[in-house]
């Protein structure tokens, strides 16, 4: 018989899967890594895995504990379903701006959902972040993981995300192109590809850092934009500056539209970070040749989505598509 003991085994181990249509005209092979076949839909079941394991390890997690965290709804979804299977309640807070779908998608698992307000900054203590340490502080066995700091979060992504991009590629990956939001992700998969590839005759392999245009990863200042998950107002303890070579500003415009086409060219129904990431792969891929494999981490569905990038309205009154006139009737140009 061939099953997993418990949901929570089924985490990483996501294929690679080629882009053929929106690589049109490019040489190099643009592949992309599908985060959203995990079982909790995203990259995050990764790190939350991994920092409740340490945790527990290491006695900040004990019976009866609650994990306490200030998520944009991915985070939370991995923590509280790991959690859960292991026994544990958990608690979130997000903004106001994280789709509604992905608040009903925390309580759907058993999660607590606390909605903080906007426009307050990071080091209010009525932010996010400010709500969570004091909700982790005052619950009895609270625990706060804090993504942004942890270290089993680039830990996961050099034991797991890293290793499986590089066995899946025959060693033969040139260009990583990631979103940074915690930075965990191009922190472990950045580092752990670059170490493993040092010696390489081709080279190490090179980090590229798909930002939203505005973050301050990518010299932007911090001012806002819509895609989700993605870039820093702040510069995080997680984001290791000296692990990507480059980095791309991709507008929600760019992203957006390109999340589009991943849907209706290439069969791939994917978030706006998703659509950030491929929209720099583009970019970066376009002045390579056909030895270069270019890989892509795309980190989550978009299912969490549909109300607002799937939706043409939505996209009509934020500004990012119009309405143009077809031999059939009508449909959005974005
Ligand atoms: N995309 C989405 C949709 C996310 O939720 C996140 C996590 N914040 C990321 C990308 C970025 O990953 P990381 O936090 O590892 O930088």
């Amino acid at each position: 018989m061939k099953y997993a003991q418990s949901v929570v085994d089924l985490i990483g181990g996501t294929p690679l899967v080629k882009l053929n249509r929106v690589t049109e005209g490019i040489s190099a092979t643009v592949l992309v890594k599908l985060e959203y076949l995990n079982p909790g839909a995203s990259i995050k079941d990764r790190i939350a895995l991994k920092m409740i394991e340490e945790a527990e390890a290491d006695g900040r997690l004990r019976p009866g504990g609650v994990v306490v965290e200030p998520t944009s709804g991915n985070t939370g979804v991995g923590l509280a379903l790991v959690a859960q299977q292991k026994g544990y309640r958990s608690v979130f807070v997000t903004v106001p701006k994280v789709a509604q779908e992905k608040r009903d998608v925390l309580r759907a698992y058993g999660a607590d959902v606390v909605v903080g307000p906007s426009g307050v900054s990071a080091e209010s203590e009525l932010s996010y972040y400010g709500i969570s340490d004091q909700l982790a502080a005052e619950i009895a066995g609270g625990f706060k993981p804090d993504q942004f700091s942890n270290p089993a979060a680039p830990h996961s992504h050099y034991e797991t995300t890293g290793p499986e991009i590089w066995e899946d590629t025959d060693g033969t990956v040139t260009h990583l192109v990631v979103g940074a939001g915690t930075g965990g992700t191009v922190t472990g998969t950045g580092r752990y590809l670059k170490e493993v590839s040092a010696d390489r005759a081709s080279g190490p392999v090179r980090v590229v850092v798909a930002d939203p245009d505005g973050s301050v990863y990518s010299g932007g200042e911090g001012r806002p934009y819509f895609v989700e998950g993605v870039g820093e107002d702040i510069w995080v303890k997680n984001y290791d500056p000296s692990v990507p070579d480059e980095e791309h500003a991709i507008t929600d415009a760019e992203s957006f539209a390109m999340a589009r086409r991943l849907a209706t060219e290439e069969g791939l129904l994917v978030g706006g970070s998703s659509g950030t990431a491929v929209a720099a792969a583009l970019k970066v891929a376009e002045g390579l040749g056909e030895d270069d494999v270019v890989v892509a981490v795309l980190p989550d569905s978009g299912r969490g989505y549909l109300g607002k990038i799937f939706n043409d309205q939505w996209m009509i009154d934020h500004g990012f598509g119009e309405v143009v006139s077809t031999s059939t009737g009508s449909e959005l140009a974005v």
